[in-house]
């Protein structure tokens, strides 16, 4: 396929490939860029292709050719009114980079306000999108705004992770607990890779995106 990459011997070490035992899903179409209709090519940070093709089998025991040379990434979309108005994609190892940018004190108080809530959504409910906001259990069918975070390698889902969505009052409350220099952190990395985009209310302090 051409929108697939192909990983060269001794590359192994430059991605963070899935594991053999990661049971995946096909990629649903919420998941796709909704810039170009199709799963996100490339980490927005580190330009790397995120959709690497099989080639030698890493794992040739493996009963499952999909897990070959698959590259683990997450994606983060803010929906307004059913539309996607902000999104990204970021593969693991500049998703790490970008959360160590934070303060402690606001990862402690993001994993605070996290606890036990996060669960793993059967795989019908991961197919269908069909989730409610993880900490006050509202179904996304009744919020106008909400950010969903999930999980993905290759044109696959991973079906055992905790894939996220947190509506956008629940969001404002996490926000309000974090450090004014992780609120800055997070506005310089949205504005080395977009363009201002007036109305989406990104710049506003409680406006904060949840990171996977
Ligand atoms: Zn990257
Ligand atoms: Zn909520």
């Amino acid at each position: 396929m051409d929108d697939e990459f192909q990983l060269q011997s001794g590359e192994e070490d430059r991605f963070d490939l899935l594991p053999a035992n990661v049971p995946l899903l096909p990629l649903p179409e919420y998941c796709y860029s909704l810039e170009t209709g199709k799963p996100f090519r490339f980490c927005i940070d580190c330009d790397e292709p995120l959709l690497l093709q099989k080639s030698e089998p890493l794992v040739p025991e493996s009963p499952d050719n999909s897990h070959y040379a698959l590259r683990m990434y997450g994606i983060t979309k803010v929906i307004v009114g059913g539309e996607a108005v902000f999104e990204l994609a970021l593969c693991l190892r500049c998703n790490d980079r970008l959360v160590q940018r934070f303060s402690q004190e606001s990862r402690a108080a993001i994993a605070e306000f996290i606890g036990s809530a996060l669960h793993i959504p059967g795989p019908e409910r991961i197919q269908s999108g069909d989730f409610s906001c993880f900490h006050c259990r509202r179904p996304k069918s009744s919020c106008h705004r909400y950010t969903i975070g999930m999980f993905c390698a290759g044109k696959h889902i991973c079906a055992n992770a905790p894939h996220v969505m947190i509506c956008d009052a629940c969001e404002s409350e996490m926000a309000e607990c974090l450090s004014k220099h992780t609120r800055e952190e997070w506005d310089r990395f949205i504005e080395e890779h977009f363009d201002p985009t007036p109305g989406l209310g990104l710049d506003e302090p409680h406006r904060f995106p949840m990171i996977i």
